[in-house]
Protein backbone atom coordinates (compact mmCIF):
# COMPACT_ATOMS: atom_id res chain seq x y z
CA UNK A 1 0.00 0.00 0.00
CA UNK A 2 2.53 2.66 0.65
CA UNK A 3 4.38 2.15 -2.22
CA UNK A 4 1.10 2.63 -4.22
CA UNK A 5 -0.04 5.82 -2.97
CA UNK A 6 2.86 7.72 -4.44
CA UNK A 7 2.42 5.92 -8.05
CA UNK A 8 -1.45 6.92 -7.42
CA UNK A 9 -0.43 10.18 -6.83
CA UNK A 10 2.03 10.47 -9.32
CA UNK A 11 -0.61 9.51 -12.25
CA UNK A 12 -3.25 11.63 -10.76
CA UNK A 13 -0.07 14.45 -11.37
CA UNK A 14 0.42 13.60 -14.81
CA UNK A 15 -3.19 13.17 -15.85
CA UNK A 16 -3.57 17.06 -14.10
CA UNK A 17 -1.15 18.38 -16.53
CA UNK A 18 -1.82 16.51 -19.34
CA UNK A 19 -5.49 18.09 -18.82
CA UNK A 20 -3.96 21.63 -17.72
CA UNK A 21 -2.42 21.77 -21.41
CA UNK A 22 -4.92 20.28 -23.33
CA UNK A 23 -5.67 21.56 -26.59
CA UNK A 24 -8.93 22.55 -27.58
CA UNK A 25 -10.47 20.62 -29.90
CA UNK A 26 -12.08 22.82 -32.89
CA UNK A 27 -14.15 22.57 -35.79
CA UNK A 28 -14.85 24.73 -38.10
CA UNK A 29 -16.79 24.17 -41.31
CA UNK A 30 -14.26 25.97 -43.50
CA UNK A 31 -10.71 26.40 -44.26
CA UNK A 32 -10.32 29.94 -43.91
CA UNK A 33 -12.43 29.72 -40.39
CA UNK A 34 -9.69 27.00 -39.64
CA UNK A 35 -6.74 29.50 -40.73
CA UNK A 36 -7.98 32.15 -38.38
CA UNK A 37 -8.22 29.59 -34.97
CA UNK A 38 -4.47 28.43 -36.02
CA UNK A 39 -3.39 31.92 -36.25
CA UNK A 40 -4.92 32.89 -32.78
CA UNK A 41 -5.08 29.25 -30.88
CA UNK A 42 -1.83 28.42 -31.84
CA UNK A 43 -0.71 25.57 -29.62
CA UNK A 44 -3.52 25.55 -27.52
CA UNK A 45 -5.82 24.38 -30.18
CA UNK A 46 -6.31 21.47 -32.74
CA UNK A 47 -8.28 22.58 -35.24
CA UNK A 48 -9.76 20.68 -38.87
CA UNK A 49 -11.96 21.77 -41.29
CA UNK A 50 -15.13 19.66 -42.31
CA UNK A 51 -15.12 21.76 -45.97
CA UNK A 52 -12.25 21.40 -48.32
CA UNK A 53 -11.90 24.90 -49.90
CA UNK A 54 -12.39 23.47 -53.13
CA UNK A 55 -15.93 22.21 -52.58
CA UNK A 56 -18.59 24.62 -52.56
CA UNK A 57 -19.03 25.20 -49.11
CA UNK A 58 -23.19 25.70 -49.67
CA UNK A 59 -23.80 22.19 -50.80
CA UNK A 60 -20.81 20.01 -49.20
CA UNK A 61 -21.07 16.26 -49.37
CA UNK A 62 -21.66 15.13 -45.56
CA UNK A 63 -19.45 12.18 -44.93
CA UNK A 64 -20.18 9.81 -41.62
CA UNK A 65 -16.89 11.11 -40.39
CA UNK A 66 -17.91 14.37 -39.96
CA UNK A 67 -20.40 13.63 -37.21
CA UNK A 68 -17.83 11.48 -35.12
CA UNK A 69 -15.24 14.76 -35.71
CA UNK A 70 -18.39 16.96 -34.55
CA UNK A 71 -18.95 14.42 -31.72
CA UNK A 72 -15.50 14.96 -29.98
CA UNK A 73 -15.38 18.84 -30.82
CA UNK A 74 -15.35 21.33 -28.23
CA UNK A 75 -15.76 24.12 -29.99
CA UNK A 76 -17.69 24.43 -33.72
CA UNK A 77 -16.96 27.07 -35.49
CA UNK A 78 -19.21 28.26 -38.58
CA UNK A 79 -19.17 31.22 -41.52
CA UNK A 80 -23.32 31.49 -40.33
CA UNK A 81 -25.54 33.92 -42.73
CA UNK A 82 -26.99 30.50 -44.07
CA UNK A 83 -23.74 29.54 -46.05
CA UNK A 84 -23.96 26.02 -44.38
CA UNK A 85 -27.88 25.41 -43.98
CA UNK A 86 -27.52 23.10 -46.55
CA UNK A 87 -25.27 20.31 -44.44
CA UNK A 88 -24.41 21.49 -41.41
CA UNK A 89 -27.42 21.54 -39.18
CA UNK A 90 -28.15 17.85 -39.30
CA UNK A 91 -24.71 17.03 -38.28
CA UNK A 92 -24.60 19.40 -35.64
CA UNK A 93 -27.74 17.24 -34.40
CA UNK A 94 -26.65 13.76 -35.05
CA UNK A 95 -22.84 14.68 -33.18
CA UNK A 96 -24.57 14.62 -29.90
CA UNK A 97 -22.72 17.09 -28.73
CA UNK A 98 -24.97 19.24 -26.73
CA UNK A 99 -21.56 21.82 -26.13
CA UNK A 100 -21.71 22.52 -29.79
CA UNK A 101 -25.40 23.11 -30.93
CA UNK A 102 -26.14 26.51 -31.39
CA UNK A 103 -26.90 28.88 -28.37
CA UNK A 104 -24.29 26.54 -26.17
CA UNK A 105 -20.72 27.83 -25.34
CA UNK A 106 -19.22 25.80 -27.63
CA UNK A 107 -20.90 26.91 -31.01
CA UNK A 108 -19.66 30.23 -32.69
CA UNK A 109 -21.04 31.83 -35.68
CA UNK A 110 -18.25 33.77 -37.06
CA UNK A 111 -20.09 36.35 -38.81
CA UNK A 112 -21.58 38.40 -35.65
CA UNK A 113 -19.58 41.06 -36.21
CA UNK A 114 -18.62 41.35 -39.66
CA UNK A 115 -19.47 43.74 -42.49
CA UNK A 116 -21.83 41.86 -43.80
CA UNK A 117 -23.07 42.89 -47.73
CA UNK A 118 -26.38 41.99 -50.16
CA UNK A 119 -28.94 42.35 -47.21
CA UNK A 120 -31.84 42.10 -48.85
CA UNK A 121 -34.59 44.48 -48.20
CA UNK A 122 -38.23 43.65 -48.52
CA UNK A 123 -39.85 39.94 -49.14
CA UNK A 124 -37.83 37.39 -50.52
CA UNK A 125 -39.46 34.77 -52.69
CA UNK A 126 -38.24 31.75 -54.64
CA UNK A 127 -38.21 33.25 -57.89
CA UNK A 128 -35.07 35.17 -56.57
CA UNK A 129 -33.36 32.17 -56.73
CA UNK A 130 -30.94 31.56 -53.48
CA UNK A 131 -31.22 34.17 -51.92
CA UNK A 132 -29.65 34.61 -48.25
CA UNK A 133 -31.78 36.34 -46.25
CA UNK A 134 -29.19 37.19 -43.73
CA UNK A 135 -27.13 38.80 -46.63
CA UNK A 136 -24.10 37.20 -48.25
CA UNK A 137 -22.38 34.75 -46.53
CA UNK A 138 -19.03 34.77 -48.60
CA UNK A 139 -17.83 37.61 -46.28
CA UNK A 140 -14.64 36.75 -45.15
CA UNK A 141 -13.19 37.67 -48.61
CA UNK A 142 -12.58 40.95 -47.33
CA UNK A 143 -9.41 41.08 -44.96
CA UNK A 144 -11.13 43.49 -42.70
CA UNK A 145 -14.02 41.10 -42.33
CA UNK A 146 -11.08 38.53 -41.52
CA UNK A 147 -9.79 40.78 -38.41
CA UNK A 148 -13.44 40.70 -37.02
CA UNK A 149 -13.91 36.89 -37.77
CA UNK A 150 -10.43 36.67 -35.47
CA UNK A 151 -11.90 38.92 -32.63
CA UNK A 152 -14.57 36.82 -32.02
CA UNK A 153 -12.62 33.46 -32.27
CA UNK A 154 -10.12 35.16 -29.51
CA UNK A 155 -13.28 36.11 -27.31
CA UNK A 156 -14.98 32.49 -27.77
CA UNK A 157 -11.41 30.41 -26.76
CA UNK A 158 -10.59 32.66 -24.00
CA UNK A 159 -14.37 31.99 -22.45
CA UNK A 160 -13.51 28.31 -23.05
CA UNK A 161 -9.58 28.29 -21.67
CA UNK A 162 -9.27 31.47 -19.42
CA UNK A 163 -6.23 30.31 -18.36
CA UNK A 164 -4.83 31.30 -21.76
CA UNK A 165 -6.33 34.74 -22.20
CA UNK A 166 -2.60 36.41 -22.25
CA UNK A 167 -1.31 33.99 -24.99
CA UNK A 168 -5.07 34.36 -27.45
CA UNK A 169 -4.84 38.11 -26.78
CA UNK A 170 -0.86 38.24 -28.11
CA UNK A 171 -1.95 35.95 -31.28
CA UNK A 172 -4.76 37.79 -31.99
CA UNK A 173 -2.30 41.19 -31.72
CA UNK A 174 0.34 39.47 -33.68
CA UNK A 175 -1.98 38.87 -36.92
CA UNK A 176 -3.75 41.67 -36.21
CA UNK A 177 -0.45 43.56 -37.12
CA UNK A 178 0.70 41.13 -40.02
CA UNK A 179 -2.50 41.37 -41.54
CA UNK A 180 -3.04 45.25 -41.52
CA UNK A 181 0.59 45.15 -43.37
CA UNK A 182 -0.71 42.82 -46.00
CA UNK A 183 -4.02 44.28 -46.43
CA UNK A 184 -2.03 47.86 -46.99
CA UNK A 185 0.39 46.01 -49.55
CA UNK A 186 -2.76 43.77 -51.57
CA UNK A 187 -4.65 47.43 -51.79
CA UNK A 188 -1.17 49.18 -53.35
CA UNK A 189 -0.88 46.36 -55.78
CA UNK A 190 -4.70 46.78 -56.90
CA UNK A 191 -4.44 50.49 -56.88
CA UNK A 192 -3.73 50.96 -60.57
CA UNK A 193 -6.75 48.92 -61.54
CA UNK A 194 -9.23 50.07 -59.40
CA UNK A 195 -12.43 50.03 -61.13
CA UNK A 196 -11.44 47.04 -63.85
CA UNK A 197 -14.78 45.22 -64.65
CA UNK A 198 -15.41 41.57 -64.37
CA UNK A 199 -18.31 39.13 -64.18
CA UNK A 200 -18.32 36.49 -61.91
CA UNK A 201 -20.25 32.47 -62.00
CA UNK A 202 -21.37 33.09 -58.91
CA UNK A 203 -22.22 36.41 -56.06
CA UNK A 204 -18.79 35.35 -54.09
CA UNK A 205 -16.72 38.24 -54.44
CA UNK A 206 -18.76 41.45 -53.20
CA UNK A 207 -16.82 41.93 -50.44
CA UNK A 208 -13.87 41.27 -52.16
CA UNK A 209 -14.99 43.94 -54.70
CA UNK A 210 -15.31 46.10 -52.23
CA UNK A 211 -11.86 46.19 -50.50
CA UNK A 212 -10.00 45.71 -53.32
CA UNK A 213 -11.85 48.52 -56.37
CA UNK A 214 -13.36 45.29 -58.62
CA UNK A 215 -16.71 46.21 -60.57
CA UNK A 216 -18.84 43.58 -61.11
CA UNK A 217 -21.26 43.73 -63.67
CA UNK A 218 -22.57 40.51 -64.20
CA UNK A 219 -22.98 36.60 -63.10
CA UNK A 220 -23.01 33.79 -65.27
CA UNK A 221 -25.34 31.84 -62.84
CA UNK A 222 -28.79 34.10 -63.28
CA UNK A 223 -29.50 34.04 -59.81
CA UNK A 224 -27.87 32.85 -56.61
CA UNK A 225 -27.72 29.06 -57.03
CA UNK A 226 -29.34 28.71 -60.38
CA UNK A 227 -27.31 27.43 -63.40
CA UNK A 228 -26.70 29.77 -66.23
CA UNK A 229 -29.40 29.60 -69.00
CA UNK A 230 -28.98 30.17 -72.64
CA UNK A 231 -31.33 33.36 -72.52
CA UNK A 232 -29.13 34.94 -69.43
CA UNK A 233 -25.97 33.89 -70.99
CA UNK A 234 -26.61 36.04 -74.11
CA UNK A 235 -27.65 39.03 -72.07
CA UNK A 236 -24.70 38.68 -70.02
CA UNK A 237 -22.85 38.48 -73.58
CA UNK A 238 -24.10 41.80 -75.00
CA UNK A 239 -23.57 43.54 -71.48
CA UNK A 240 -19.32 42.61 -71.40
CA UNK A 241 -19.46 43.53 -75.33
CA UNK A 242 -21.07 46.60 -74.34
CA UNK A 243 -18.87 48.04 -70.71
CA UNK A 244 -15.93 45.80 -72.54
CA UNK A 245 -15.33 43.65 -69.97
CA UNK A 246 -12.60 41.05 -70.14
CA UNK A 247 -12.36 38.98 -66.62
CA UNK A 248 -14.42 36.17 -66.13
CA UNK A 249 -13.84 34.58 -62.70
CA UNK A 250 -14.80 31.76 -61.97
CA UNK A 251 -14.86 29.67 -58.68
CA UNK A 252 -13.13 26.27 -58.43
CA UNK A 253 -16.00 23.94 -58.40
CA UNK A 254 -17.83 25.11 -61.21
CA UNK A 255 -18.15 23.50 -64.44
CA UNK A 256 -15.70 25.91 -67.22
CA UNK A 257 -18.35 24.96 -70.10
CA UNK A 258 -20.57 28.41 -70.27
CA UNK A 259 -17.26 30.82 -68.97
CA UNK A 260 -15.41 29.36 -71.77
CA UNK A 261 -18.20 29.71 -74.52
CA UNK A 262 -18.79 33.34 -73.44
CA UNK A 263 -15.23 33.96 -72.97
CA UNK A 264 -15.05 32.83 -76.94
CA UNK A 265 -17.68 35.19 -77.56
CA UNK A 266 -16.43 38.08 -75.72
CA UNK A 267 -12.54 37.53 -76.25
CA UNK A 268 -12.49 37.76 -72.51
CA UNK A 269 -10.06 35.77 -70.44
CA UNK A 270 -11.45 33.09 -67.89
CA UNK A 271 -9.65 33.22 -64.11
CA UNK A 272 -10.32 29.86 -62.08
CA UNK A 273 -10.14 32.18 -58.72
CA UNK A 274 -10.36 30.19 -55.46
CA UNK A 275 -12.37 32.10 -52.30
CA UNK A 276 -11.34 29.99 -49.84
CA UNK A 277 -8.17 28.48 -48.33
CA UNK A 278 -7.64 25.24 -50.06
CA UNK A 279 -8.98 25.69 -53.08
CA UNK A 280 -6.05 25.04 -54.99
CA UNK A 281 -3.06 23.66 -53.62
CA UNK A 282 -0.80 26.97 -53.46
CA UNK A 283 -3.65 28.53 -50.97
CA UNK A 284 -2.99 26.82 -47.43
CA UNK A 285 -3.69 29.96 -45.12
CA UNK A 286 -5.88 33.24 -45.02
CA UNK A 287 -2.68 35.60 -46.16
CA UNK A 288 -2.11 32.96 -49.09
CA UNK A 289 -5.15 33.26 -50.72
CA UNK A 290 -5.39 36.76 -51.35
CA UNK A 291 -1.96 36.85 -52.44
CA UNK A 292 -2.52 34.27 -54.83
CA UNK A 293 -6.09 35.62 -55.95
CA UNK A 294 -4.44 39.32 -56.28
CA UNK A 295 -1.12 37.67 -58.24
CA UNK A 296 -3.51 36.21 -60.59
CA UNK A 297 -6.07 39.22 -61.37
CA UNK A 298 -2.97 41.43 -61.70
CA UNK A 299 -1.61 40.08 -64.45
CA UNK A 300 -5.26 38.83 -66.09
CA UNK A 301 -5.83 42.22 -66.29
CA UNK A 302 -2.38 43.69 -67.62
CA UNK A 303 -2.42 40.55 -70.01
CA UNK A 304 -6.09 41.48 -71.35
CA UNK A 305 -5.52 45.06 -71.25
CA UNK A 306 -8.83 45.17 -69.18
CA UNK A 307 -7.77 49.32 -67.92
ZN1 LIG B 1 -23.20 32.07 -52.14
Amino acid sequence: MKKLIPIAALVIAMLGSANAFAAINVITSTQDLASIVKEVGGDRVTVESLAKGYQDPHFVEAKPSFILKLNRADLLVAVGRELEIGWLPPLITQSRNSKIQPGSLGYLDASQNARILDIPTGAITRAMGDVHPQGNPHYWLDPDNGRRIAQRVQGKLTELSRGDAAYFAQRYADFDRRLADATRRWKATMAPYKGTKVVTYHRSWPNFADAFGLDVIGYIEPKPGIPPSPAHTLDLEQEMKRQNVKIILVEPYFDLKTPNAIARDTGAKVLVMPPSVGGVKEVNDYFQMFDYDINLLVNAIKEAGAR
